[in-house]
């Protein structure tokens, strides 16, 4: 019986269990931040930030880092029409809308030329999102910017080991989010990180974080704004620890595995997540993007990965031809990408046997013969 081959499983060592076990024994009362305080100070040196805020997800972390910039009802917020919709609904939630706009071919990320067009007297943000660890064009989003003097942050949930002209995937923008949900490839079960390099923004989004609570505020049960509880709590902070220090071990565990899949597939008439120059991929996500012209049904190789017990998944959908938004097909390249797509399993411990198997059937599904 050949073994399920899972599409991600985090890692987990005797470090998580003795951390974790140690914040549930004795991280309490006094020491009830211990492991939140020193996750978010690794994680700030890992990512060469001046400040990070941990929080229950990422979805939070955008939604406070939203709230903070001023986003509100009648507002525009600027993102790519490829994404998953945890980096659209914070937006929804403070009563503005997520304008999409189409994605580069190459890089599956948002077009910087497409968001400049797309601004409006109304337009709050970008929201940059590396996706699957690809790397947005920081530089021409970072000259949008401040050539209209509006805000980009960068969603960096799937970019963790990403690295743009030396600088970390998160640490460009105004500010990023990550995430630390049990798919992605530093986890802490459910979790996420606001970072910045921005003093007041700091401020504001660790007041926002804390029930509108101000640091500094002597009086009891004061909140001096309305606030939000997004917060981590010591435990999940603890396996986070353990994670951070096995950082580098978990994404060049990530680049192997997905170099296997890029020797593996060679031969075949397909792109996947690409390393441009001057810029290093975390490889979040292996994911194959079929030629145009060339026969591919992706419903079909998905059927034969669960014939073999391998899961995979669709590539994300534009996130306009979702039910809650008005479809815009002239996205053509986003339009054009989602049915030539699928993301491969990509576990911590996945074996090059195993990448093998799935490359395999990958052949078989566009009825070529294994050339290697
Ligand atoms: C996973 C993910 C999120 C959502 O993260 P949560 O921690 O589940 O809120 C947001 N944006 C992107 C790009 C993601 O991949």
């Amino acid at each position: 019986m050949k073994n399920r081959i899972l599409y991600t499983k985090p890692s987990i060592t005797e470090k998580e269990v003795e951390y974790a076990t140690d914040a549930a024994r004795n991280g309490w009362g006094e020491r009830c931040h211990e492991y939140i305080n020193r996750f978010e100070e690794s994680f700030k040196q890992h990512l060469g930030v001046h400040y990070a805020i941990a929080t229950s997800s990422c979805s939070g972390a955008l939604h406070m880092g939203l709230a903070a910039l001023g986003v509100g009802p009648g507002d525009e917020v600027i993102l790519a029409e490829t994404n998953w919709i945890a980096s659209a609904a914070p937006i929804t939630y403070l009563g503005a809308k997520p304008v999409f706009v189409d994605i580069l071919p190459d890089t599956w990320c948002i077009n910087p030329e497409l968001a400049e067009a797309a601004i409006t007297p109304r337009t709050r943000a970008i929201v940059a999102v590396h996706l699957y660890g690809n790397l947005c064009e920081m530089d021409q989003l970072l000259a949008i910017g401040d050539k209209h003097g509006i805000p980009v942050i960068e969603d960096a949930a799937e970019a963790i080991g990403s690295i743009y002209h030396d600088k970390r995937a998160g640490s460009m923008g105004r500010f990023g989010t990550f995430s630390f949900h049990g798919t992605k490839t530093l986890t802490t079960g459910e979790g996420g990180m606001f970072v910045t390099n921005d003093p007041d923004l700091y401020e504001h989004v660790l007041t926002l974080s804390n029930h509108g609570r101000a640091r500094g505020q002597t009086k009891q049960f004061w909140p001096d704004m309305l606030g939000f509880k997004y917060k981590m709590s010591n435990i999940q902070a603890a396996i986070g620890c353990a994670q951070i220090e096995r950082i580098d071990e978990l994404i060049h565990a990530k680049r192997n595995i997905f170099l296997g899949y890029r020797e593996g597939l060679k031969d075949l008439p397909l792109r996947m997540n690409p390393e441009k120059i001057d810029t290093v991929n975390g490889y979040w996500m292996p994911t194959i993007v079929v030629d145009e012209g060339v026969p591919f049904d992706r419903d079909h190789l998905l059927a034969l990965f669960r014939k073999e017990g391998i899961d995979g998944r669709v590539f994300f959908w534009p996130l306009s031809s979702l039910p809650m938004f008005d479809a815009q097909i002239e996205h053509q390249v986003s339009y054009g990408i989602y049915l030539r797509a699928c993301n491969l399993p990509s576990y911590h411990d996945m074996s090059i046997a195993d990448i093998n198997r799935v490359c395999k059937v990958i052949y078989e599904s566009m009825q070529r013969g294994r050339e290697y």
